[in-house]
């Protein structure tokens, strides 16, 4: 084994990190271990396995080399101790979100993705999981008035989806930490490239690998991941305080006490909820990754040209790219984000509804679909797709207007897909 001295970069990392060949036959790539379960060898070392004294491969629905591979390669890109893979980004945000919050209260930026807000309303209150909203995610004061003392954890987006919302991380971790509560990050549309969550007080970041971390349209996948420091055992999480009795009558901080979230998630959510990553879409994932940088970098750029385009059009009325000079997110995307600040954004398209299809149906580069981060250049008219859960009161609240057209920009030559846009506005 070579023994590498300095600490190694970003783009190192995303090659290389979580994965040692030597280790699986000497494949170059990281296998897909195509199987569901994993041979024990003899009866004590059951014994061991289940009694969590030794780590060890029982059964892919919570643990396999490929995942495993995936898991610290993504973990490693952020610096978090420990990291599971899920088989959605949904069910990376409910079983963080579940996992944080169970019997209590948990307060959450109303700006956010559809799914994440439609599932305040129909699953986690029927669950004894209740929702406080925050309609500003940086109002410090409103979120500082929602705390109760059931309130067990808080929930933003870094970028929110659709909007471009660019949240304080650091001043609502603080915050957060003062009162005891975990954050947690859906870091979904920055991507570990962009931003890292981490370095700004986040206790749990999450991710849809869905979207720009895989990157090419081609798999449902998502990971939660822990930064190792906060305290579970404070006061304000009694679930992570309970002896549990596979854990040989200990709590989940004993038996885990370097990624107690992370392992609470992998004994409780995965091996009972069950929605685990297949090895082959962590294969999918994991090969995405190798391009991440590249990948966002030209998006980031290609974005803000289309934007700057975007806002000199008369058909045009408004234009969420947070790197604009007229944007209200310019500084915290300057502190946030000094990379770029992504491929997703939205804009308000000036005319009625006939214009509004017309112009989505002359696009001829961008697909109309409902993914983002992709290869491929996207367009959705997110009101009534993937917002349209949200009730027209609700859709204000969100800051999601009913003229709001949302571009996932591609890799593609953008001056071809400036071309694009310009044909379909005039047509
Ligand atoms: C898409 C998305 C999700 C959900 O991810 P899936 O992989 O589609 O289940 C969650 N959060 C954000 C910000 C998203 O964009």
């Amino acid at each position: 084994m070579k023994t590498i001295e300095r600490k190694q970069g970003f783009d190192t990392l995303r090659i290389h990190a979580g994965y040692d060949p030597a280790q699986h036959n000497g494949s170059i790539q990281v296998p897909i271990y195509q199987t569901a379960a994993f041979d024990i060898g003899s009866p004590e070392r059951a014994d061991r396995l289940i009694k969590f004294e030794e780590v060890g491969l029982l059964y892919t629905r919570v643990g396999n080399p490929t995942l495993a591979a995936l898991e610290a390669r993504v973990a490693a890109l952020d610096g978090a101790v420990a990291a599971v893979s899920v088989a959605s980004g949904m069910a990376a945000v409910s079983y963080a979100l579940l996992n944080a919050a169970e019997g209590g209260r948990v307060i959450a930026a109303a700006q956010i993705y559809g799914g994440t807000y439609d599932a305040y309303k129909k699953i986690y209150p029927n669950l004894g999981v209740n929702i406080d909203l925050v309609e500003d995610v940086n109002d410090l004061e409103a979120i500082q008035r929602l705390i109760t003392e059931d309130t067990r954890a808080i929930l933003i987006e870094s970028i929110s989806n659709p909007i471009n919302v660019i949240a304080d991380i650091q001043a609502i971790a603080d915050l957060a930490h003062k009162n005891g509560l975990p954050l947690i990050v859906d870091n979904t549309l920055a991507t570990p490239y962009l931003l890292n969550p981490f370095e700004y007080g986040a206790d749990i970041v999450v991710y849809s690998a869905t979207k720009a971390l895989s990157g090419h349209g081609s798999v449902i996948g998502g990971l939660i991941l822990e930064s190792g420091k906060f305290n579970w055992l404070a006061g304000r999480h009694p679930h992570f305080e309970k002896k549990v009795f596979t854990f040989g009558e200990r709590n989940v901080v004993e038996t885990f006490p370097d990624f107690p979230f992370i392992g609470r998630v992998r004994t409780h959510y995965l091996a009972l909820l069950g929605a685990s990553l297949s090895p082959f879409d962590a294969y999918l994932i994991l090969q995405g990754i190798e391009t991440l940088t590249e990948r966002v970098k030209k998006q980031s750029e290609s974005a803000q040209k289309i934007a700057a385009f975007l806002s000199s059009h008369p058909k045009v009325s408004w234009v969420s790219y947070p790197t604009l000079d007229n944007s209200p997110y310019k500084e915290l995307a300057k502190k946030y984000l000094p990379k770029g600040a992504g491929g997703l954004f939205s804009f308000g398209f000036k005319g009625d509804k006939e214009e509004n299809y017309r112009f989505i149906k002359s696009l001829k580069l961008f697909s109309y679909h409902a993914n983002l981060g992709d290869a491929r250049s996207l367009v959705i008219n997110s009101p009534r797709t993937t917002h349209h859960e949200l009730s027209e009161q609700e859709q204000i609240q969100s800051g999601i207007t009913a003229d709001t057209i949302r571009l996932s920009i591609g890799l593609e030559d953008v001056e071809d897909l400036i071309a694009d846009l310009k044909q379909a506005f005039d047509n």
